[in-house]
């Protein structure tokens, strides 16, 4: 099956709580991905030792999971969720289990997590314990809920974003009944916290197929942070965010336009703080959202003017944002404006405040002379020199 191997580290962590007696497997995401010949992000095992055990067995230990049975055991500097079986009480809240228990089998430890296909255990010899079919799910590429999607949605609302996500990442269908679950069960979004919103939108809009956003806004589950649902026709700009590099802020800053554009949201700012970006994001994305409604620079000279004012990242976001959502050249137009080395800031004019207040410049009038060269040298950048400058200022240099 595998033609992936866990590395050296996990499977010391395998065998030393074998050792000891305790049962031991990969298990979650790892198993999965192993499966799909994925290298895993991270590497999971669930034991039938309870924390306190796991805890001395191993030197190195970080215990910030403990309530939920989870010890990170570090070891040559990686780190290994250690995780005792447990079984899940009721979920009153939609998001928090009521009470965890720890139980001695693997099997009610499977049947606590989300998908078939993250309910699969790998022991480091032996045979997979896969209760669930969730091999043959991969095989279909079908994502399916252990046991009723509408039950295991009451009990973790943040499950149907996860359904939805996994889809966009690994290109997998999600299957019928745990569909429509979504669509019943999606007015408990509202009880999530906007954080694991946020998190859970990040990570869709760092997949290949950001059109899955049309579907969980689709389902509502999103209503909490928009004024509509939009329109199906949305999918095909969602799609283009795809083409984004892979990463957060052009990702963000590109859905805010499109979701700005069709009015699904009043303002970009009030968006991205009911969801608790930070303030870096939010300033970019609502720059770039600005900056996508005018008509990009057909000069040199107005880049830039845009660099000036906005800096090289928001410029570069924007960019790429116009190229990806409109089509178009910006990127390249921006990159030949910077490799060009040609002056877009006071910074690098050839001369500095400090010469012209030795020329007897002050306070606004220093400020407005400061302006006037660099909107010279913006039009002759061949002339930032530092004579010809201090010339233009009004003086000529000392020697
Ligand atoms: P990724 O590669 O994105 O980390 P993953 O499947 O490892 O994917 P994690 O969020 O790291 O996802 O969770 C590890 C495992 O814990 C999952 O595979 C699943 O078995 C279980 N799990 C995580 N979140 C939930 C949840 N909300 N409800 C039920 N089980 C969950
Ligand atoms: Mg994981």
């Amino acid at each position: 099956m595998a033609q992936i191997i866990p590395p050296k580290y996990v499977k010391q962590v395998l065998v030393v709580l074998q050792s000891h007696g305790y049962l031991a497997y990969l298990v979650g995401g790892c198993v999965r991905d192993m499966i799909l010949g994925v290298h895993p992000q991270d590497w999971d095992i669930c034991t039938s030792a309870l924390p306190e055990q796991v805890r001395e067995l191993f030197e190195h230990t970080v215990t910030t999971g403990i309530r939920h049975g989870t010890v990170t055991v570090m070891i040559h500097s990686h780190a290994v969720e250690v995780t005792t079986f447990r079984s899940d009480g009721d979920y009153a809240d939609h998001r928090h289990p009521d009470a965890v228990s720890f139980v001695g089998d693997l099997t009610s430890d499977l049947a606590r997590r989300d998908f078939t296909m993250n309910a699969i255990a790998l022991p480091p010899d032996g045979l997979v314990a896969d209760p669930f079919g969730g091999i043959a799910d991969i095989e279909n590429k079908l994502i399916r809920c252990v046991g009723e999607p509408e039950r295991r949605f009451e009990e973790d609302a943040l499950r149907m974003f996860r359904a939805l996500r996994f889809s966009a990442r690994l290109g997998f269908t999600v299957e019928e009944k745990t569909l429509a679950a979504i669509d019943e069960k999606a007015p408990l979004a509202a009880k999530l916290s906007a954080e694991r919103v946020r998190d859970e939108v990040e990570k869709m809009l760092l997949t290949p197929r950001c059109e899955i956003l049309r579907r969980v806004i689709g389902a509502g589950l999103l209503d909490g942070f928009l004024l509509t649902r939009g329109e199906e026709s949305m999918s095909a700009e969602l799609a283009r965010i795809s083409s984004l590099p892979r990463k957060a802020l052009p990702r963000w800053a590109a859905f805010c336009a499109i979701l700005e554009k069709r009015g699904m949201i009043s303002s970009v700012r009030g968006f991205l703080t009911a969801l608790r970006l930070d303030g870096r994001t939010i300033r970019c994305c609502e720059d770039c959202c600005a900056l996508l409604k005018t008509e990009p620079p057909r000069t040199a000279k107005e880049w830039k003017k845009l660099l000036n004012r906005y800096g090289v990242d928001t410029a570069d976001c924007a960019a790429r944002c116009h190229d990806a959502l409109r089509g178009g050249r910006c990127r390249d137009a921006l990159r030949a404006v910077l490799k060009s080395g040609e002056c877009f800031s006071v910074r690098h004019l050839a001369v500095s405040g400090d010469d012209l207040v030795e020329l007897g410049l002050r306070g606004r009038e220093l400020g407005e002379m400061l302006n006037f060269l660099l909107d010279y040298v913006m039009d002759y950048p061949e002339n930032n020199r530092r004579e010809l400058l201090l010339q233009l200022a009004g003086g000529t240099e000392e020697s």
